[in-house]
């Protein structure tokens, strides 16, 4: 059944089956709640292990990167499964290696807009006619319901990347790429930003995709050990490490976690080819990076 679903299109509800599933099948796996989206659906995790010190990876901040929820997926079942039973996963004996750990996995970040991809405008309930005055094709739809790009609504460089969507003609709600009125205005970035400032949050990775890239860095700040581990992800994966040049990114969630907290934080574009990246696609993927993801956490 699980397996079932890591191999079908992403969707809320399926996320929330295997989420459930994986609970009740790994007593070490707790399922929790980081939040609600505008629309109210869950923004649900799977925590693994009870350290204080937690690791985070994040998902499907953009709805045409819904491979990354399937990715994530797949390798929290594969963990779920090893630290429950004592195995090895990458050569490691993980329920050692998480000893003081804990891994917080978060497939779905933007819910509210995985749906309106799949389903049109109809899955956006009181924000339906916003969405069909943007766009009534939603098969590039990358935002949130309120049409806010999830990860350009983190408080990094706000107003700078402002001035960036301005220059491209992007002054309000839109398919990607809007912003929002100010840097967490959003439910989906709140709830991020607020789980972790209330949990000793000690690294975070955001998937997306494609590219086979590492980012690590933000504005020129490179925090204590992130280049040693962004080296071995590196080598592990064979994706390619990315020192951004002239103007940086802004607004993304790693970019604010790692101007507030000066803590490893990790961008992975999965993947190779055209966004949205084809269900053939995962395994080829997930083979090529799991031992990084596995490093991920335990580094
Ligand atoms: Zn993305």
């Amino acid at each position: 059944m699980i397996e079932k679903i890591i191999y079908s299109p992403a969707s809320y509800e399926g996320v929330d089956a295997a989420l459930k599933l994986i609970s009740v099948y790994c007593r070490s796996a707790k399922k929790i709640n980081i939040g609600k989206s505008v629309l109210n659906r869950k923004i649900d995790a799977i925590k693994i292990g009870d350290g204080e010190n937690i690791v985070l990876y994040a998902g499907c901040f953009h709805p045409i990167e819904d491979l990354t929820v399937n990715l994530l997926l797949k390798f929290l079942w594969e963990l779920s499964k090893k630290y429950e039973s004592f195995e090895h996963i990458a050569g490691i004996n993980i329920r050692n290696a998480l000893e003081g750990r804990s891994v917080v996995i978060a497939p779905l970040i933007n819910p509210d807009g995985l749906e309106i991809r799949r389903e049109g405008p109809s899955a956006a309930g009181n924000y339906r006619s916003l969405i069909e005055g943007i766009t009534n094709d939603t098969f590039y739809w990358n935002a949130n319901a309120r049409g806010v790009d999830i990860n350009h609504n983190f408080d990094a460089g706000h107003d700078i990347l402002k001035k960036m969507e301005e220059a491209e003609g992007i002054f309000g709600p839109a398919i990607k790429k809007y912003g929002g009125p100010y840097p967490e205005s959003e439910p989906e970035s709140r709830a991020l930003c607020d789980f972790c400032r209330n949990n000793n949050v000690i690294s975070v990775s955001a998937f997306h995709s494609q590219g086979e890239e590492i980012y690590y860095t933000y504005n020129g700040d490179i925090p204590y050990r992130s280049t040693l581990i962004a080296k071995i992800l590196s080598s592990f994966s064979g994706y390619k490490l990315i020192l951004p040049e002239g103007t940086a990114s802004h607004g993304g969630f790693k970019d604010w976690f790692i101007k507030e907290f000066s803590r490893p934080g990790f961008t992975f574009e999965i993947g190779k080819g055209e966004n949205p990246l084809p269900l053939e696609d995962l395994d080829s993927i997930y083979l090529k990076i799991y031992e990084a993801l596995v490093y991920g956490i335990i580094l």
